[in-house]
């Protein structure tokens, strides 16, 4: 087993990976920008060592900045977390070619899953059924119309280095559809640095249901379920689920018999997700995500099982040590993010936290890196806190979310806690009947 671990991220993240390693009894490394001297995994970790200025790019996206302290500390192996370089297959490479453990995937398949046309066609060929669409990249409009024709109005057009929602245009028609060939080019290329954009068939009311899996370095892989995260606003996840409100029993060990064996071909190691679109009964692939989740807690919640020390575990050479008939669901869980934001108007809220009160009590779990006299910096996602509540039942859990939702006290900074409060209040919400479309509709309509 490892004895130091570097924790390349900041944040809550950085805080849970500290906390399996010290659980592990590994000891950590915080690295950390010049606005986080003063955060909580930076006081928790066992020696920390300051990576550059406030800016992303400068800090935690510094490559060389972070080899260079895991080589001072004599770290053997580099945890990257969500966001920053934990999909960037050179960094993995390079992490492994200063002679660190990455714990994560290989490089290559963190590449074949960072282009969604090349996961695309790796899924497809191991057995994951995918959303009906274009072959590959679309030279021209031309194509894209011709594509269009053969599979049918409405349709996306998606950039294949795609994140984060941009590159993404719907078109209804073929007129819509040259404008949006060119919009989402000119965003690809603005965003990622390339323009590649591929077509697939626009679903109408689908929910985005996501299988968690684990697979160790001799070929042992288990799925963890699924969890449900279509309440989106401009695609990014607000609350999620496990398990899913719309699927049966057999619909789940049917999606994740699929997905287990489709990733112990493609002899994927360490934890990942495949990301569906569910629709009429159907299951699409729309990507792979070859990190840990940040709402990977409900997973936890329903399984039991830590995924960050498995990961770890998984990195250090061991074996998995368990089937997929030795995992076992119990419960429900639910996770709210918590945002810096204004509740109404989104718009970012950094500052001083002047007072923190965390709830609590049995089924109860923040991950959170917030402290009373804490400064949010403004430099990074907003996302200050995730509160996971579970129950025996979704209704229980929902119960105990209220309870919980009523309890947290974050004074100083405005937060998304109203949007929770209201949401869980809401009949068609607790009734679990939502789409990917229904979060931005209420909104829309509340506000
Ligand atoms: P990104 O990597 O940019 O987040 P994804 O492929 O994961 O892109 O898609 C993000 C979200 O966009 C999905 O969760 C879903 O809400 C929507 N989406 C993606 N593909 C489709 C599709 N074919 N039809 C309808 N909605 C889609």
């Amino acid at each position: 087993m490892f004895e130091k671990v570097l924790i390349a991220n900041r944040g809550e993240i950085a805080l849970r990976i500290h906390r399996a390693c010290r659980e592990m009894g590994i000891r950590t490394v915080a690295v950390h920008s010049t606005a986080d001297n003063d955060a909580m995994h930076v006081r928790l970790a066992d020696e920390a060592v300051c990576i550059g200025p406030p800016s992303g790019k400068d800090s935690y996206l510094n490559k060389a900045a972070i080899l260079s302290a895991a080589t001072i500390t004599g770290a053997d192996a580099i945890h990257p977390g969500y966001g920053f370089l934990s999909e960037n297959a050179d960094f993995a490479a390079m992490v492994e070619e200063h002679g660190f453990t990455f714990i994560g995937p290989s490089p290559d398949h963190i590449r074949m899953m960072g282009d969604k046309i090349t996961a695309k066609q790796a899924v497809k060929s191991a057995g994951i059924p995918c959303v009906p669409g274009s072959e590959g990249a679309l030279d021209t409009d031309q194509d894209a119309l011709e594509c269009a024709e053969s599979i049918g109005y409405p349709v996306l057009i998606k950039a294949t280095a795609g994140g984060g929602g941009k590159g993404m245009k719907v078109a209804r028609n073929a007129d819509e559809l040259r404008e949006a060939f060119r919009l989402a080019r000119n965003e690809a290329k603005a965003a990622f640095g390339n323009p590649d954009v591929y077509m697939e068939k626009y679903l109408g009311k689908p929910r985005h249901i996501e299988m968690q899996v684990l697979a160790d370095n001799y070929g042992n892989v288990v799925h963890l379920g699924e969890r449900d995260c279509s309440l989106q606003r401009r695609h990014q996840k607000v609350l999620e689920e496990a398990p899913s409100p719309a699927l049966s029993p057999e619909q789940r060990i049917a999606i994740g018999e699929t997905t287990r064996t489709a990733i112990a071909k493609l002899g994927y190691r360490n934890a990942g997700t495949i990301e569906y679109l569910y629709e009429d009964g159907k299951f699409y692939f729309i990507e792979m995500n070859t990190r840990l989740q940040v709402e990977h807690p409900v997973t936890e919640a329903v399984t039991g099982i830590d995924l960050v020390r498995e990961q770890i575990r998984i990195a250090a050479g061991e074996t998995l040590g368990y089937e997929q008939q030795d995992v076992v669901f119990q419960g429900h869980a639910i996770e709210c993010r918590v945002n810096a934001e204004d509740a109404v108007t989104f718009t970012p809220s950094p500052g001083r936290v002047v007072g923190y009160h965390a709830p609590g009590g049995l089924g109860v779990r923040v991950d959170s890196a917030l402290y009373a006299g804490y400064r949010i910096p403004p430099h990074y996602d907003s996302m200050i806190a995730k509160l996971i509540v579970s129950g025996k039942n979704r209704n229980e859990a929902l119960m105990r979310l209220r309870r919980a939702l009523g309890e947290y006290v974050i004074d100083g900074v405005k937060t998304t806690l109203p949007l929770h409060v209201r949401l869980v209040g809401d009949a068609e919400f607790c009734d679990g009947n939502y789409d990917i479309h229904w979060l931005e509709k209420w909104v829309a309509s509340h506000n």
